[in-house]
């Protein structure tokens, strides 16, 4: 599951993704996950396994992580080939979701790509790629429906009449993620592998001076919350040079540093925790004297799934989950207490995992 950063050049996405590698995991501990030059892979900072490790005292503690995939190059134009073009767009293709950065600062050393600083023209523009080379994909699949249609296939006439109504969404230039459909129409957008029915959020890049103040003095901001409110989206607001900065520092000297610019954590932290939901992963925990862990698993995942991720023994011999919320076991300081009092429930094969579930599962082996 990784999200793509995107953005015109010049807006401060190499920025961030060195902020994201800087504070990269340790990719030792993550031996699945493909190390290439352009992916970051992070943790998930969750303030649960630091209450957790204090209670178990366990080994070790192991977050949740999260990819990013650091897509540069794309320019107006990319859609008709400009810059890297349809490379680009391939590359996009293959993320699941999308981190949309766009210039908030003013800095007049460093060029706009467009001559002046002004966000919501930067999201349109490259909306307008995506859109444009969704068009395109929707044409020729659209051709392949309506022979289908023709010949009488039922089934064909439907979802022609779905994508008749996608294409003038399209044609307004609005992204599909925003149209509204039918479960059964949603189902049959998957199947497009369209650029803009992934899920998307916009980090707005403020200068330092905005971070100081407290985001107050910057109308660009509000105009790009306004913007992302009518698409449902979320707005990350970050200093991207600041959070290059933060990643470099030692734990104790971040303390300082964040203190200093009236900040109860990185920009950063906000990000990665909005990404991961943004990909719809939640978090359900494990708890123990060798290891304290947040396991990552789609929102809606059943007990006997989520049991999967740890071993496929466990989901196989599944017989029951014992579960008590994080916020139930920390208020009553340890498991006997939760036990004694009745908090640890048990489920069966149909409950679906919450996040902070804190979970002990017994299966047949
Ligand atoms: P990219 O082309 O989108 O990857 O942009 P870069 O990350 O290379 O940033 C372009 C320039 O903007 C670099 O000189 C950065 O140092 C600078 N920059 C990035 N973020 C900020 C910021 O938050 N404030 C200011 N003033 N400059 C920034």
């Amino acid at each position: 599951m990784k999200l793509g950063i995107v953005g015109l050049p010049n807006v401060g996405k190499s920025t961030l993704f060195n902020a994201i590698t800087q504070a990269g995991a340790e990719s030792a501990n993550y031996p699945f996950c493909t190390i290439e030059p352009n992916v970051g892979v992070v943790s998930v900072p969750d303030k649960r396994l630091e209450k957790l490790a204090e209670m178990y005292n366990p080994e070790k503690v192991t977050p949740a992580i999260v990819e990013f995939y650091d897509i540069a190059g794309l320019v107006r134009g990319a859609s008709k080939g400009e810059g890297l073009g349809n490379k680009f767009l391939s590359h996009i293709r293959e993320v699941e979701a999308i981190v949309h950065v766009v210039r908030c600062f003013e800095d007049t050393n460093i060029v706009h790509v467009e001559g002046s600083v002004d966000p919501i023209r930067d999201i349109e523009t490259i909306n307008l790629e995506l859109i444009f080379s969704d068009m395109e994909v929707l044409e020729r699949r659209m051709d392949k429906t309506r022979k289908a249609a023709r010949s009488g296939d039922k089934k064909a006439q439907e979802e022609l009449s779905f994508m008749e109504r996608l294409k003038t969404h399209l044609e307004e230039f609005k992204p599909a993620r925003t149209l509204e459909m039918t479960e059964d129409e949603r189902e049959m957008l998957k199947q497009y592998f369209l650029l803009t029915s992934k899920p998307v959020l916009y980090v707005a890049n403020l200068s330092e001076d905005d971070i100081i103040n407290g985001y107050a003095d910057n109308p660009l901001l509000n105009k790009v919350i306004e913007y992302a409110k009518n698409e449902n989206s979320q707005v990350i607001p970050l200093c991207a040079k600041l959070e290059e900065e933060i990643s470099m520092l030692s734990d104790d000297e971040k303390q300082e540093f964040l203190k200093d610019y009236g900040l109860d954590e990185p920009g950063l932290n906000k990000l990665i925790r909005a990404s991961y939901s943004l990909l719809g992963l939640i978090s359900f925990l494990t708890a123990g004297p060798k290891e304290v862990r947040a396991w990552t698993i789609k929102r809606g995942t059943k007990a006997p799934q989520a049991a999967g991720k740890i071993h496929s023994d466990i989901e196989r011999g599944f017989i029951r989950a014992e579960v008590i919320s994080f916020e139930d076991l920390v208020a009553c300081g340890s498991e006997v207490v939760a036990r004694e009092k009745g908090l640890i429930r048990l489920e069966g094969k149909d409950y679906v995992v919450q996040d902070g579930d804190v979970i002990v599962f017994r299966f047949n082996v």
